[in-house]
């Protein structure tokens, strides 16, 4: 109570202004201001089959979808620039919850199944120089938004990094793939419900190849369960 109320004073004497355009923000809005949050450019139909098409390469014979929010364009890359390298947690949690939760909740469409959401992992020393990882913030913003529509669901850690492995700038979709492999794995057995629905977050995607392999490794793991990809943004 008392930190809210000083969270109120603070806000009162210096306003926070939306990443995007500079207006300053209401008390309610937090990192972007509604316009912005709106008009952010959402990925398209045709866009959105392209990237469920992904899934389909899983060996499973439960359903799965591979779905990205945003394209990764102007100002969703202001976004995660931010997100990964401005210290802004909040931001993350402001997009997981605008742009995520609704794709869990569209992919639950009223089944009653346990829900877990877990995000794609970073290595340690890459957490410890930014202070948190960026798909984890995303994750922990999808799952308020999820618990606001009253369902239930819980967040828990299930993979890791097993090495240090190089950066894919500057690499093509062939090596990146390749580069993915054995790098994720999923981190000391955790109580997953066993017809759990899993959705693994992530920031930004392009092949989707680590998404991919995270979904394998989970699936391994926890082969009763039913797995969902979802990232923020595709880049083209
Ligand atoms: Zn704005």
């Amino acid at each position: 109570m008392f930190s809210k109320g000083l969270s109120f004073l603070t806000r009162a004497m210096f306003p926070q202004r939306c990443l995007q355009c500079n207006v300053v923000l209401s008390i309610l809005e937090q990192s972007l201001c509604q316009f912005c949050l709106c008009s952010a450019p959402q990925l398209d139909t045709i866009a959105a089959q392209r990237t469920m098409l992904l899934s389909s390469t899983l060996s499973t014979d439960r359903p799965t979808s591979f779905r990205s929010a945003l394209y990764f364009t102007g100002p969703v890359q202001i976004y995660c620039y931010s997100l990964k390298y401005g210290n802004n947690y909040p931001l993350g949690v402001v997009l997981g919850r605008h742009f995520l939760s609704p794709l869990i909740l569209t992919t639950l469409a009223g089944q009653r199944r346990p829900v877990v959401v877990t995000a794609m992992p970073v290595h340690l020393w890459r957490r410890l120089g930014r202070g948190y990882n960026q798909s984890e913030a995303l994750a922990r913003g999808a799952l308020q938004g999820v618990r606001a529509a009253g369902v239930d669901v819980q967040f828990l850690a299930l993979l890791g990094k097993t090495a240090h492995r190089k950066s894919q700038i500057n690499f093509d979709p062939f090596q990146r793939w390749n580069n993915t492999q054995g790098a994720l794995r999923t981190t000391k057995k955790k109580r997953v419900p066993k017809d759990a629905l899993i959705f693994i977050i992530d920031d930004t995607v392009t092949t989707g190849s680590s998404l991919l392999r995270a979904a394998e490794a989970v699936l391994l793991e926890y082969p009763k369960a039913e797995v969902h990809l979802l990232a923020l943004a595709q880049e083209l």
